[in-house]
């Protein structure tokens, strides 16, 4: 079964090789790849010994061991990562809250700390009193769950900062279990000053000690790494009576994890509304700015939230240099800045890099004499933007995709707020269904 695989990032890699573990012949199957080299969002970059991931910090954790436990077998196994407390914080004026915000109201200052519990006993109290449903707007949502205090102080500034939407544009489905919720007996104790645990989620994370987080997609990559074709853009998808064409060359099976508000630029036979449904999938993109910095350590940190502009555009610094002793020479640190865009965005401009280091400086986290360089790359897809209209465009796309039997894959490929881990564990579920498909002789099931 002639496979083609557009993308070679951690999802491509994975199918890839779980295809080829699995007995598929190795030279059916092929991933093409635009870039000059593998990883996709899961790349890291180094300049004159600093290395930082490229598309904002990324951390090894997730639910499922036996992922988890694949992915660093194939990267060297346990010994090639290091194993880290989450120390996170947000950052408000010249203090340090814990996280999240509502297990934090007692490192606030006090008129602050106030607002915030007034407003969340009142919203509580409003929704044990009407036993309102939650809103399916954001905003509205926001307000409902932890009230305006905590609203104005934290949830709204900050992810206006992430989204560059009006808030009730986002709908509220996607927050559980994204959007920590804490119980209100805890909310009412971390306001007077009683410590209370909060979120337990990725308590304990690993990060490659080398290489930074594209060590674990070049470890998966190893044994496909002959069947890659990099810098081998998808120009052209075609459907043929017993497939489909790739650049003109045929294949029987097709899986995409290319963004799906790209694929109508490369399909020559979509329905229009199918093609219109993929244009305009809402997402946001992303600029990385590392800022290495000419001192010897920094505060025990993994990464900490940015929710005012006072603090320049950048939502979320990452402590890069704490990650692994690798990530920075000895005696120097660095910090990783992530600004998001609306959509692609245009070209990061000089101001912009102005603005986050001004912010840094603004907010206390540097002095701009302990700048030694700055260095980013910009991602075009970064975070999925759930709108009213997500559910629908997704039926329509996924409805005509497999009619078609083109199969998407992958964060963007499925438009899903995957992290590589779950994007790990479906390329494999995936291989496992193409395994069974190519021994009953190829058709689609
Ligand atoms: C800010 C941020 C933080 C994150 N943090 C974490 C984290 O802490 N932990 C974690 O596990 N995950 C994290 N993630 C998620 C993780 O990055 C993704 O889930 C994962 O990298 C997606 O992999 P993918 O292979 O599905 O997609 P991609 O990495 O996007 O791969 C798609 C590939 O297709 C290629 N391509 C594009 N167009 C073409 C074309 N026309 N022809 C051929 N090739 C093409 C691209 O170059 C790319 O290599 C984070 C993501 C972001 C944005």
């Amino acid at each position: 079964m002639k496979t083609a695989i557009l993308g070679a990032g951690i999802s491509g890699l994975s199918l890839a090789r779980a295809l080829v573990e699995g007995g598929l012949d190795r030279s059916s199957v092929h991933l093409f790849e635009a870039a000059s080299e593998v990883g996709g969002l899961c790349r890291s970059k180094t300049v004159e010994g600093f290395t930082y991931d490229v598309a904002g910090g990324h951390i090894l954790y997730g639910k499922d061991r036996e992922t988890i436990r694949w992915m660093k077998d194939c990267t060297g196994g346990e010994d090639a990562f290091v194993t880290r407390d989450r120390h996170t914080r947000i950052r408000f004026e010249d203090r340090w809250v814990s996280y999240p915000f509502e297990n934090g109201l007692g490192d606030l200052p006090p008129e602050a700390n106030f607002d915030c519990l007034k407003g969340y006993v009142e919203a509580w109290h409003a929704r044990q009193v009407t036993g309102s449903p939650a809103p399916p707007e954001f905003g509205k949502w926001v307000q409902w769950r932890f009230g305006d205090g905590i609203a104005k102080h934290f949830m709204d500034p900050y992810n206006a900062k992430i989204w560059k939407r009006d808030l009730d544009f986002l709908t509220s489905d996607w927050v559980a279990g994204r959007v920590p919720d804490a119980p209100i007996e805890d909310v009412l104790k971390a306001s007077i000053g009683i410590r209370t645990e909060g979120y337990t989620h990725q308590a304990i994370f690993w990060y490659p000690l080398d290489g930074g987080f594209q060590a674990i997609s070049d470890g998966i990559a190893t044994t496909v790494m002959d069947r890659v074709r990099v810098n081998t853009p998808v120009r052209e998808l075609r459907r043929t009576a017993g497939g489909w064409t790739v650049n003109g060359e045929d294949f029987d099976c097709v899986v995409s994890t290319l963004a799906l508000s790209d694929l109508p630029q490369f399909l020559t036979d979509c329905p229009a509304e199918v093609a219109d449904a993929m244009r305009t999938l809402e997402f946001n993109g992303l600029v990385s700015y590392l800022v290495a910095l000419d001192r010897p350590q920094h505060p025990d940190l993994s990464w900490i939230y940015l929710p005012h502009e006072s603090q320049g555009p950048a939502n979320r610094i990452t402590y890069m240099s704490n990650y692994s002793p690798h990530m920075a020479p000895e005696g120097k640190t660095s910090f990783l800045c992530e600004v998001t865009t609306r959509g692609v965005g245009g070209p990061p401009d000089a101001q912009l890099e102005l603005d986050v280091i001004d912010g840094l400086a603004h907010a206390g986290l540097l002095s701009k004499d302990e700048v030694l360089f700055t260095d980013h790359v910009a991602v075009r897809h970064a975070y999925v933007v759930f709108d009213a209209l997500y559910h629908a465009r997704r039926e329509a796309i996924f409805g005509w995709m497999e009619s078609a039997d083109l199969i998407p894959l992958g964060r963007f490929g499925r438009f899903e707020y995957d992290n590589s881990d779950l994007c790990v564990k479906k390329a494999r579920e995936l291989a496992s269904r193409l395994l069974e498909r190519a021994a009953s002789g190829g058709a689609k099931a």
